[in-house]
């Protein structure tokens, strides 16, 4: 089969087309043909080194298909269903071995390229808000860079729960996708963050942060919350956010921090089919658009790359087997 290899860490230029052996599914496990894979910043961290894989491997953990090929004794699915999932390694590939725990039922009607990267953004989305910190009708909160893949799903989510979102983003065609998906006041990184959130709360603060930006929001974001606030760290597209000294969570008003990860966040399959169930009923019903900002071959991974990297990515983006 055809898949992306990595065989030294580096840049978006280390993801290499190469024929590989076909797999087979192991105990436990379905094998997928896929239709389309998800690409996720999780995805750069792994390329780089900020987490740690051997070498060489098959990167992304995120893709939808159809089962083509089962172990003896799986039960629950059948060759020809459609299914996806968010955390199988080695997904940027033609066929994936994908445990059954962690394959999800793929509902009729539901494009490819959304099943593809509905997944980890949204379930992702899905915990920040129910989970992490559980926004309340009438909260204010802050979404850094508001036009990402998981950007506007947040928004969208949050303002269905009745929250009024403040978002950043870098460009002008970026403040208008936020503004799209709910956003009321759209800020630049440029600007000064939490003034901005201070003068738009009347001086209270935000109830929560979510921040996937890291080092460059950082300090903006704590200087946002309101008192006995939340501070969700749970990304870092602008590199890792320094040591720094717990008593300024104090001096910041008794505010919460937490780096959580998706994978903590359905640990059971019951945790994993209510919040993917609830994405893709959003989805299917038009309360939740997700916005595929381009769809590169599987050959061209490395784009792909360099585009999410480069800031030049709305929404979610796709490689096509
Ligand atoms: P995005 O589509 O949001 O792309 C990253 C965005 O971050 C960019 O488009 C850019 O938007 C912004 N950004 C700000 N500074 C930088 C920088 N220096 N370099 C690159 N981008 C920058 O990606 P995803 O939706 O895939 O992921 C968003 C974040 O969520 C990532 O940090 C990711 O690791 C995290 N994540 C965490 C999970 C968890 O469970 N903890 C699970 C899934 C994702 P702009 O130009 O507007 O600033």
């Amino acid at each position: 089969m055809r898949a992306i290899q990595v065989t030294q860490l580096g840049g978006p230029e280390v993801l290499q087309p190469a024929e590989v052996p076909d797999p087979m599914p192991g105990a436990g496990e379905l094998l997928v043909r896929t239709d389309a894979i998800g690409v996720n910043f999780i995805d750069v961290y792994f390329r780089t080194g900020v987490y740690s894989t051997e070498l060489p491997y098959i990167p992304g953990k995120e893709a939808t298909g159809t089962i083509v090929d089962m172990a003896d004794g799986v039960t629950g699915f059948s060759v020809g269903d459609r299914v996806a999932w968010a955390l199988t390694p080695s997904s940027y590939a033609e066929l994936v071995r994908v445990p059954v725990s962690a394959a999800v039922p793929v509902p009729a009607g539901i494009d490819p390229a959304v099943a593809a990267s509905a997944l980890l953004q949204g379930m992702t989305a899905h915990y920040l808000l129910t989970s992490v910190y559980a926004v309340q009708e009438g909260d204010t909160i802050l979404v850094h860079a508001g036009a990402g893949g998981v950007g506007l799903l947040l928004t969208q989510l949050a303002v269905a729960r009745g929250a009024r979102v403040i978002t950043t983003v870098s460009t002008e065609e970026k403040a208008a996708l936020s503004r799209e998906s709910g956003a009321t006041e759209v800020l630049r990184y440029s600007s000064d963050i939490s003034a901005k959130v201070r003068e738009l709360t009347d001086g209270e603060g935000v109830a929560a942060v979510y921040d996937g930006v890291g080092k460059d929001t950082f300090d903006a974001s704590l200087d946002s919350v309101r008192v006995r606030g939340t501070l969700a760290l749970y990304g870092a597209a602008s590199g890792p956010v320094p040591p720094f000294d717990p008593q300024r969570l104090n001096a910041a008003g008794s505010v919460f921090l937490a780096r959580p990860s998706l994978a903590h966040f359905v640990r059971t399959r019951a945790e994993l089919m209510w919040r993917s169930e609830e994405i893709f009923t959003a989805l299917a019903s038009g309360d939740v658009r997700l916005r595929i900002g381009a769809e590169y071959p599987l050959a061209h991974a490395a784009d792909a790359h360099s585009d999410l990297e480069g800031r030049k990515t709305t929404g979610s983006i796709v490689l096509v087997p």
